[in-house]
């Protein structure tokens, strides 16, 4: 039986006989295990025995029996169930998820609807933002996800929290009337729900829909559907992550900035095979002949005198490099740095489309004000 729930934390952080707990391995290596006492858990750096774990806080280093492994003991958080669950379908992953649930608003205590339930990615971190008291309505018309579905949230402590319906919710609707604060939909045709999840929405209260769409044909209907549907405030959001790099560098003068161009290009040279290099100081010669520009000190290297004056030249560039550089800290300590970011080349792309809307509240379950 669950003694714990992955809505909330358990109030003494400690692993218990029943528990869940998450084995963290390496970043590749995360499994979920529910403790009990008499059972073991191998794997190729030794063996850890349940019974070891009791009486642990979450969060404790644990070594193996050949003291050759060792693992982290978490407590399981929707964001490392998003990680490590058996994948049924495409599923929602952290930075969309928490981009959803903070453009809905969604608070201890609501109501709401999602569909399709999927893999139950976003439905662990919804149940965990809703509790205690909040509900979520899932719906999927995949009955073998059903299945899967309704037993993780047996497991995870979560049915109390939601209720899992099968139902072809663009055909049959989603059959409740003035339940919900806010809807996501994560459905290849959102549009055909619209007008069943306007139903769902609390009449007196405003309502957020959400509907994720990979492709801009999808959005462009649901943007019809959610304004003929009285829908406002219609917003489209695309969530990528970019890391930026964060880099310290010197501030040069424009004398050390050209000395540490020209050692740039004689490192470049040395770099190209000869003939590459005899013809590309033709082509530079002509270019700084043709711009009237006098002569780079690379231009001096006479054909046979390669290897002599690149030796000369590195023994020069290494002198001038070491003037030019410093550690970072000294460069920070003479106030002459500059903060910059960066983009790294490869950055994960499009995932889909985030399109939000409002429902205002309906004017007849508005109060009447009688003016005097
Ligand atoms: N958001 C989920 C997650 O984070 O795990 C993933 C949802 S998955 C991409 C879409 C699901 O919608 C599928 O499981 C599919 O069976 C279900 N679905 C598609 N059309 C549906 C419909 N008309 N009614 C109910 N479920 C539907």
């Amino acid at each position: 039986a669950t003694t714990h729930s992955f809505a909330r934390y358990k109030a003494n952080n400690i692993v218990e006989d029943g528990d869940l707990v998450v084995l963290y391995l390496s970043k590749e290596n995360v499994i979920l295990i529910r403790v009990d006492v008499n059972e073991t858990f191998n794997c190729k750096f030794g063996s850890y025995r349940h019974a070891d774990m009791i009486g642990l806080e979450y969060g404790t280093k644990l070594g193996s029996n050949t003291g050759r492994g060792f693992l982290y003991l978490l407590f399981p958080t929707p964001e490392l169930w998003t990680l490590i669950l058996p994948h049924r379908t495409q599923i929602l992953y952290v930075a969309d998820i928490s981009f959803i649930m903070n453009f809905l608003n969604l608070k201890p205590g609501m109501s709401m609807i999602e569909s399709g339930t999927g893999s139950g990615s976003f439905s662990h971190s919804i149940a965990r933002t809703l509790a205690p008291t909040g509900h979520l309505y899932s719906f999927e018309y995949h009955q073998e996800r059903v299945n899967a579905a309704t037993k993780e949230f047996e497991d995870h402590g979560l049915s109390d929290m939601i209720t899992l319906r099968r139902r072809d919710v663009c055909k049959d609707g989603f059959d409740l009337v003035d339940r919900v604060d806010a809807v996501f939909l994560d459905l290849p045709a959102p549009w055909e729900a619209v007008a069943s999840a306007k139903r769902a929405f609390k009449k007196n209260k405003i309502g957020k829909i959400c509907t994720f769409s990979p492709c801009i044909e999808q959005i462009s209907k649901t943007v019809t559907a959610l304004s003929e549907h009285k829908f406002v405030d219609i917003q489209m959001y695309e969530c990528l992550i970019r890391f930026q790099e964060v880099r310290i560098l010197p501030i040069l003068t424009i004398e050390e900035a050209m000395e540490k161009e020209r050692i740039h290009e004689s490192k470049r040279q040395r770099a190209l095979p000869r003939v590459l290099r005899d013809s590309y100081l033709k082509a530079t010669a002509k270019a700084n002949e043709d711009e009237e520009l006098p002569p780079a000190k690379h231009m001096k290297i006479e054909k046979g005198q390669e290897e002599e004056n690149s030796n000369k030249d590195n023994d020069d560039t290494n002198k001038k490099d070491q003037s030019l550089s410093g550690t970072p800290a000294e460069f920070e300590a003479s106030g002459k740095t500059v903060t910059i970011t960066k983009l790294p080349v490869e950055q994960r792309g499009h995932t889909s489309y985030l399109l939000f809307a409002t429902l205002p509240p309906s004017v007849d379950s508005l109060p009447v004000v009688t003016l005097e």
